[in-house]
């Protein structure tokens, strides 16, 4: 079975049934699996057949996951993570060497900064950052040392796009990795395999599961570099639990629909925020006033879960607004049924020096709303009166 519409193998693809004819995949709880002699067992650690050996580096649930999440993005070969950080952290620590050098767009998720500021330099990993406004400064910036290219489209906390395809065309003429972070868009929305990213890197803890219950990442793409990843990562045990790839794998199955609905209110609560006195600006994709809203249109489906904007007052009123929310949940996480407020400047993204956030678009007034699953009436309720 191949070549199914999008929901089709989000719903369909899975695992082998077993002799009870299950509907729905079982659990595979086990850490290691059996040989049926000598044999079988020299031969399964010399890779002369594709089997599960022990679930540091495969099991049914992760493969059926990894498998599905191929699908959906148009990828050979993938390797799921136990968190988003670690699917980050060990695709690159996986293809880069001593002395090679990062470039990357200057917005990017905290921890994935903070990575390259103080973790890759142990091991003389480099990294500059270039302006997602300033596209014509990237090619200056590559350097004989330099080796992948990173981003995210649309990035955290910001919802800034970049052109991926125009990325992938720097990427290609410099023979360099292309590697995006495809989390803030879902496989839904956005497949930048198309575009000429030779990774796509995703935190399954946020849209993916879309409930806030698990925690996860992927990494999918070119074989030969998926490949690297596995050996890296079946020797160093980053590997997704059992259990949290076979709730992932059942998320998936209404990554559409829900992605639909929340894209759906997204529009409808920035829109609102657009006309209201309160409120200095507001950033969605998908709104006409988005300074990418052209290119966002052009490589995703819709806006996505994530509208930003700033509220009069700075900080004060800032704070104000999160005291005054009764029904929005103030958490640092995103993608999830439930709507979120944040405040980016003192959680995600604190470990930033106040330049560097501001560099990034992040000022002390900036509200990040994911917007969720509730009745939009509700949400835009809520929002209203926390404004005052
Ligand atoms: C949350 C997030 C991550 C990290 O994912 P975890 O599952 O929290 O480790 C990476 N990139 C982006 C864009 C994110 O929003």
């Amino acid at each position: 079975m191949s070549n199914k519409q999008f929901e089709t193998e989000a719903v369909r693809t899975q695992i082998e049934r077993t002799q009870f004819l299950e509907h729905s995949s079982p659990l595979y709880l086990t850490s290691s699996y059996v040989f049926e002699d000598a044999e079988d067992m020299r031969a399964s650690f010399a890779e002369e057949k594709e089997r599960n050996i022990y679930s540091r580096y495969s099991n049914p649930n992760t493969s059926e996951f990894v498998t599905k999440v191929c699908k959906m993005e148009g990828a050979e070969a993938g390797f799921a993570f136990a968190s988003g950080m670690a699917a980050v952290y060990s695709t690159l620590a996986a293809l880069l060497d001593s002395g090679d050098h990062i470039l990357s767009a200057g917005n990017i998720f905290g921890s994935t900064h903070s990575l390259f500021t103080t973790i890759f330099p142990k091991w003389n990993i480099s990294h500059s950052y270039f302006k997602i406004d300033d596209f014509d400064s990237v090619e200056s910036l590559i350097t004989s040392k330099t080796k992948l290219i990173y981003a995210e489209s649309p990035t955290n906390p910001g919802v800034d796009v970049l052109d991926l395809e125009a990325l992938g065309k720097i990427a290609k003429k410099h023979n360099l990795i292309l590697v995006i972070d495809n989390c803030f868009a879902s496989p839904y929305l956005q497949q930048p395999i198309k575009f000429g990213a030779d990774l796509v890197i995703h935190s399954g803890t946020k849209l993916m599961d879309g409930q806030g219950r698990v925690l996860a990442g992927i990494t999918v793409g070119n074989a030969e570099l998926v490949d690297k990843i596995y050996r890296f990562s079946r020797i160093t045990g980053p590997a997704l639990s059992p259990f949290n790839a076979w709730v992932l794998s059942k998320s998936l199955e209404t990554l559409a629909i829900r992605v639909d609905r929340h894209c759906e209110n997204a529009l409808k609560l920035a829109e609102f925020l657009e006309v209201h006195d309160k409120v200095n600006w507001v950033k969605y994709p998908f709104l006409k006033s988005h300074p990418m809203h052209e290119v966002a249109k052009k490589q995703m489906k819709a806006g996505g879960c994530v509208v930003a904007f700033e509220v009069k007052g700075g900080l004060v009123a800032g704070q104000k607004f999160f005291d005054a929310i009764e029904l929005l949940s103030l958490s640092a996480n995103l993608g999830d049924s439930r709507s979120i407020v944040t405040h980016p400047a003192s959680t995600t993204h604190s470990k930033l020096t106040k330049e560097e956030r501001l560099a990034s678009g992040i000022t002390d007034g900036m509200v990040r709303i994911s917007v969720g699953l509730e009745h939009i009436d509700d949400i835009i309720a809520d929002i209203k009166q926390a404004l005052g």
